[in-house]
This record gives structure tokens, sequence and C-alpha cells, in this order.
């Protein structure tokens, strides 16, 4: 059999400009694909926070650290329609319901005395499920949508995540009460966009015949939902790398805001690509 043509992607949001952490991710996923393909995704459909400004700058810090991608940049923006027939076929499946809880109805219902103890999963505190009897039919325009965890783990069956990075390789089994009391049910569409960036990123990693994602670690707990968000809607499943953190001298990570250490600010210091790279370890 002929070795599988790896195809992996960088795919940053422009809020904010490149920094070193991202410098990181996007030489990874290079090296990751080897003589197969990188492509570049523009996660830019939070409007609210996304910028043409940043955009162009990530693109042109990009090249200039010698990060050479395949083909066009796919931008999330152009393809609300996908993620809504997405959302559609997972409606369909009866997963699904509407919200209307704004973060503080969450809060109040966990701080009720019979509320439980507010868990943080990868998206904020785990929904404490007040909306989830409610059906999708009767959606408003402004209901988020969620997605009932229990009902979609059992519908799924058993799972798994195969996993190449340096921090926890090997194949990993996602515990459906870990789910449960971890992760919960999740937005999938935002009120204000339609979408959210679990339901985006697996559709376009479909899309884009992606068969190693890689990203930081600290999005390893969020790789689940999308694992099982791809057995829902029978998209194939990628392997995944998880790659280390890039931190500051405190040990912390590194956030978009930090702009001090953006890669054009670096560049503007008369630093070469190559300075960059031994910076980061490569
Ligand atoms: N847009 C996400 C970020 O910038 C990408 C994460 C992913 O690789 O899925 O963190």
């Amino acid at each position: 059999m002929p070795p599988e043509a790896r195809v992996t992607r960088f795919a940053p949001s422009p809020t904010g400009p490149l920094h070193l952490g991202h410098a990181f991710a996007a030489l990874t996923a290079q090296e990751r694909a080897g003589a197969g393909r990188v492509l570049l995704r523009l996660e830019d459909i939070d409007q609210s926070r996304c910028r043409p400004e940043y955009e162009d700058g990530i693109i042109e810090d990009l090249r200039w650290i010698g990060f050479c991608w395949s083909g066009p940049i796919l931008r999330q923006s152009d393809r609300l329609s996908a993620y809504r027939a997405a959302l559609d076929r997972l409606g369909t499946l009866g997963v699904l319901y509407p919200c209307r809880c704004r973060r503080r109805d969450i809060l109040e219902a966990l701080s009720a005395p019979q509320g439980v103890e507010p868990v943080a999963g990868p998206d904020g505190v785990v929904y404490p499920g007040t909306c989830r009897r409610r059906p999708l039919a009767e959606r408003e325009a402004d209901d988020a949508v969620r997605l009932n965890m229990g009902a979609a783990l059992r519908l799924a069956g058993t799972l798994g995540l195969e996993e190449t990075g340096p921090v926890r390789a090997g194949h990993h089994r996602l515990d459906p009460e870990w789910m449960m009391a971890h992760v919960g049910d999740v937005v999938l569409a935002r009120r204000d966009m339609g979408t959210s960036y679990h339901l985006s990123v697996v559709v376009d990693d479909a899309a884009q015949g992606i068969t190693e994602v890689t990203r930081g670690v600290d999005l390893f707990d969020a790789s689940f939902i999308h694992v099982l968000l791809q057995k829902l809607l029978a998209l194939p499943q990628p392997r995944f790398h998880h790659h280390n953190l890039i931190c500051d001298e405190a040990g912390k990570r590194l956030a978009k805001r930090d702009d001090a250490r953006a890669i054009g600010l670096y560049r503007a210091e008369g630093m070469s690509p190559a300075d960059v790279r031994v910076m980061l370890g490569l």
C-alpha cells in the first residue's frame, strides 16, 4: 500500500498578531506534514474579534518564518452554509436542543441550593442542563444550540483518539462518564454566529482532508468533542498531535494579547527567522 499522503493544517484565529506560540504551532504542523501538505485556515467566525489587519499581518509573518502552505487559504467566514448543513444533520439525529441561558443564568442555576459544584470544562463551566428538554423545533432567533452529551454518547458508541504527540502518545479511549462530568452539553451554534469552534473545525478538517490535526496540548480535551462529532457526522477521523505550549519566563502560556512576543516585533528588532526558530527550540 502506498504511504498515506499526510495533510496537516495551521488554523489561527485573526484576533491578534502572530506570536511565538503560533509560530511554533505553524512550524510543528509543517514538520508533521513531512513530504505531504500543510494547509492554512483562518478561523474567523467570531467577527466581533477578528480584524482584517491581523489577518494580513499573520499571513506576512507566516511567510517570513518560512511557513509554506499549499493551496488557497480557507476562511471559515466563507463556510457558514457547510456548518449549517452539519448542524441540521445533527438535528435529525436528535442530539441537539436550543438554549436560551446566558452566562449569568448558568452561574445562578449552579449556585442555587440544589445546584451542583461548577466544573470547568473546555468551554467554561459544565452546563447544568436547564434547557435540555426543549425541542429543537422550538428554537428561537436568539437561542444557542447545544449538544445533548448523554444522547450523543449513547448514539456514537465506543470511541477513541489516536495521539502521536510528545506528551500523551498512544490510543486514548473516550470515557463517557468523564465526558459527561467534565465536558457536558457544549454549545455547537452560538446565538451570534450560528456555529462554534467545535462544529466548524470538525467540518473543515474533513472538507480539507486533514489526516493529522496538530494543535496545542491545552486543546486535548476539546479533541474528544471533535472525535464524537466526527462519528456522529460520519466523517473520517484524523490522528491527533498535541504539541507542547510555548510559555513565558514565568511558565505561563503565551496568550494572543501577549503582544510583547509578537513575531513582527522580533522581526523589527532585526532578528532572522533562524533566530526565531532557535528561540523556539527548533
Ligand atoms: N483557531 C484555533 C486557535 O487559534 C485553532 C485550534 C485548532 O487547531 O483547532 O486556537
